[in-house]
């Protein structure tokens, strides 16, 4: 078996899988897909809720249908590793992996990084108290339910309100378990506002600007402790607690490697193409912007393969880049940075968090010079495209800033 590929996936979610087969229909021939999974196929194969596949398949599909279905347009056209586990990316797409064959060297052409994210856990949103089981993300949950048939608790209580809190609501539902409560800390939910129906009409109650201050049980939870908008105390038990959302990029690899990324997240620095600061590297899916939905990752995957196939034809690497910079509204810019040059002037868009609820117009500036003026409503999580922006005039002294009004 050869351990020289023209392109190597990391990662076979719905985002890996997209690039495999816009890969495969540009006629790249030695691809290889690495999932470190036994199954490949990501977050989807345990989302059993009809919330995907409008913009694939234009009808909706359970996430592990879905899969399924995108998975089989790639099986046999390329190399697909699941097991397997890429532990270090080096310069010029040299990649190290681990697998029960043991340790190996691969090479490739192109690497497109597509490692998802997770969700944060308890620990790092320094709620106190003890450690019992029975605390967990939605993703464990889904596991728990849909793939090993099992109930985690029979009295669980939400933390978040975004979508995915939600998802967790819709599981738990089907798994016959009645929620007692949705706890955020946000003063409105960070969902859609019908989302809010759902939880009412399940009998769920809803605690916006609440925070959860302690947990308590010894073997088990037991109960929890939080303060509510008006910074009452109070006290429920329950069985289970999770811990949904706030997604944070899969970026082990990255904060490891020789690639660029942001100090504090690890997050890669990559351009309108992609394109990392190593260009044999590119990045695609929700490691590129925590987190979008799965039909938007996939769409994003296919024109990611796209273009690495284009670059494996014609090489056009940048003659400079230039950062996005954010004010303090801002918590990411997908890109993060643009690469300027005689051929790679088309209209850009960024796809932008805010860190808070902002109704207003966000403006791109380079220096003085106007390049994109709309009005837009921000909550938290949220994904906000700021689309055809005209980088036609940008220089290697450009200062690119995207601010509020
Ligand atoms: C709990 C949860 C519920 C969700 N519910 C919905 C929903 O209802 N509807 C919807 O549209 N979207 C939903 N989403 C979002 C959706 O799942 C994502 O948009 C989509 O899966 C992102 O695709 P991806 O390919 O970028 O990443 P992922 O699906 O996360 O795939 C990344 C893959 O990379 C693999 N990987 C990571 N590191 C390595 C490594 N070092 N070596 C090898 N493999 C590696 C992982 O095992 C994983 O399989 C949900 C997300 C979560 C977390």
């Amino acid at each position: 078996m050869s351990n020289h590929y023209d392109v190597i996936i990391v990662g076979a979610g719905p985002a890996g899988l997209a690039a495999a087969r816009a890969l495969v229909d540009a006629g790249v021939k030695d691809i290889l897909l690495i999932e470190r999974e036994q199954e490949a196929g990501g977050v989807p194969r345990h989302c059993r809720h009809p919330t995907f596949g409008l913009q694939t398949f234009y009808r909706p599909m359970n996430g592990h249908n879905w899969i399924d279905r995108l998975l089989g347009m790639v099986v046999n056209a390329c190399e697909i590793r699941t097991g397997t586990t890429v532990v270090n990316i080096n310069p010029g797409g040299e990649i190290h992996v681990s697998s029960d064959r043991g340790l190996e060297k691969l090479f490739a052409k192109r690497v497109i990084l597509a490692t998802g994210v997770r969700e944060t856990p308890r620990h790092p949103r320094l709620v106190s108290g003890v450690r019992p089981q029975g605390v967990l993300t939605t993703g464990a949950l889904q596991q728990f339910i849909y793939l090993k048939k099992l109930k985690p608790g029979y009295r669980p209580v939400i933390v978040g309100s975004e979508l995915v809190s939600f998802s967790a609501l819709w599981t738990l539902c089907n798994a016959g378990i009645k929620t007692l409560a949705l706890i955020d800390e946000n003063e409105r939910i960070t969902a859609f506002r019908p989302a809010a129906l759902f939880a009412h009409l399940m009998g769920v109650k809803l605690f916006l600007g609440a925070r959860i201050t302690k947990i308590n049980g010894t073997e088990r939870v037991e109960s929890i402790e939080f303060t509510d908008a008006h910074g009452m105390k109070s006290h429920l038990e329950c069985d289970s607690i999770i811990f949904t959302g706030r997604f944070v990029g899969e970026y082990t690899l990255v904060r490891q490697s020789h690639l660029a990324h942001e100090s504090e997240s690890g997050r890669p620095l990559f351009d309108q193409y992609n394109r990392c600061s190593d260009p044999c590297y590119y990045i695609a899916g929700n490691m590129a912007h925590p987190a979008d939905m799965g039909d938007q990752c996939y769409q994003e995957g296919l024109v990611v393969g796209q273009t690495v196939a284009q670059s494996l034809r014609e090489n056009k690497n940048a003659e400079f880049v230039v950062p996005v910079q954010l004010d303090e509204l801002f918590r990411i810019s997908a890109p993060n940075q643009i690469s300027g040059g005689s051929r790679q002037n088309a209209p850009v868009t960024l796809n932008v968090r805010v860190n808070r609820y902002h109704k207003g117009e966000i403006i791109v500036r380079d220096g003085e010079r106007e390049l994109y003026r709309a009005t837009h409503r921000c909550l938290p999580e949220r994904r906000i495209l700021l689309k055809e922006i005209d980088i036609s005039k940008i220089t290697p002294e450009s200062k690119l800033t995207v601010i509020t009004k």
